[in-house]
């Protein structure tokens, strides 16, 4: 009888999505589709991935841009962490002689290289027989077993027995048994409404009786932040300074501050007596909930926000003070 192995490896030679990284061994190129792929959804991920490597071709090219430009390339995928971290990575590599280390455990020492990634870099690139386990595996796994409430050590030791099987067969790539693993948890075991009756693996499944229970759902707080941004308009354009700390830092933005007395810090940093009120927006990250009051006051000068990488939040907020601005100007009635 085949093993469930045998089975998915089969499923996704035959069903896998048609994406630019199938079968691209390339350290870096695998990386980047990576890192992309833990913050968007893979249809948006794609004319990034080639946006990004038409921009930085190599790894090379990447360490000897400026941390602005991979920036401006990485504009609007959010978690610009994680375009900081890859630069940072490019450098030191290169740095080290230019070669990718080729095994998960050193591969973690390297900027923003979670036990995740190390395990779909190293066996998607050099063939090292560890378990990757993302959200999706965790689902996937869950269900298979019917676990509930399953630790994290649960789930790692369950995906390290099935690739412990895997090398047993001789023979598959490791790589691409963990991507069958991901691709299934993406296409078919969805979070919701998870297509069972066409699941190449439901004769291995446990908890295919009422799969939407495994695992239960975890809590995710959002912290709550209130914000104020002042838009200073002048001549060219509006000022811009570039943003500090670990979520935005790095991007340009408007002058923003947080929490009460925000307006009048901001007013007496620039040296103003007053500012406009322009609305209310709201914006999240993912353990995050901004509200930002928006105003606006004249300025001196200004630069065009489209020659600096700018993040969503700032780019919304420059929505909302365009949008003000066309209602003042459209004729009344
Ligand atoms: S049978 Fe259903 S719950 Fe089980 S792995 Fe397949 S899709 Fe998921």
């Amino acid at each position: 009888m085949s093993s469930v192995q045998t089975v998915l490896l089969e499923w996704f030679r035959q069903h896998q999505r048609k994406l630019p990284w199938r079968g691209v061994t390339d350290p870096y190129k695998v990386l980047l589709s990576e890192v992309l792929l833990q913050q968007t959804r893979v249809e948006q991920t794609i004319p990034y991935y080639e946006r990004f490597l038409a921009r930085f071709p190599s790894l090379e090219a990447l360490s000897r841009a400026d941390q602005e430009d991979v920036l401006k390339v990485w504009q609007g995928c959010g978690y610009y962490a994680r375009a900081r971290n890859l630069h940072r990575l490019a450098q030191q590599v290169v740095a080290a002689g230019g070669v990718f280390p080729r095994t998960s455990s050193a591969l973690r020492a390297l900027p923003g290289i979670g036990p995740y990634t190390a395990a779909a870099l190293a066996s998607i690139a050099f063939g090292e027989p560890v378990a990757a386990v993302d959200g999706n595996v965790r689902r996937v796994l869950s269900r298979w077993y019917a676990w509930e409430k399953p630790t994290a050590g649960q789930i790692q030791q369950a995906a390290e027995a099935l690739m412990a099987g895997l090398a047993q067969s001789q023979g598959p790539s490791p790589g691409d048994w963990n991507q069958a693993l991901m691709e299934l948890g993406a296409t078919v075991c969805l979070p919701k409404n998870p297509a069972c009756g066409r699941c190449p693996v439901a004769r291995f499944c446990l908890g295919q009786a009422a799969p939407e229970r495994y695992p239960g759902a975890k809590e995710r707080k959002q912290r709550r932040l209130e914000l104020t941004a002042l838009v200073l308009q002048g001549p060219g354009g509006v000022y811009l300074e570039q943003r500090q700390g670990p979520i935005l830092g790095g991007l340009w933005g408007v002058p923003m501050e947080e929490g009460p007395g925000a307006l009048a810090r901001l007013l007496v940093r620039f040296g103003l007596e007053r500012a406009e009120r322009l609305g209310s927006l709201r914006h999240e990250f993912t353990h995050r909930k901004l509200h930002i009051e928006v105003y606006r006051a004249p300025w001196v000068a200004g630069e065009n926000p489209a020659s600096r990488p700018l993040s969503r939040l700032d780019q919304k907020i420059l929505a909302l003070v365009e949008a003000n601005l066309s209602s003042q100007h459209s004729p009344a009635g």
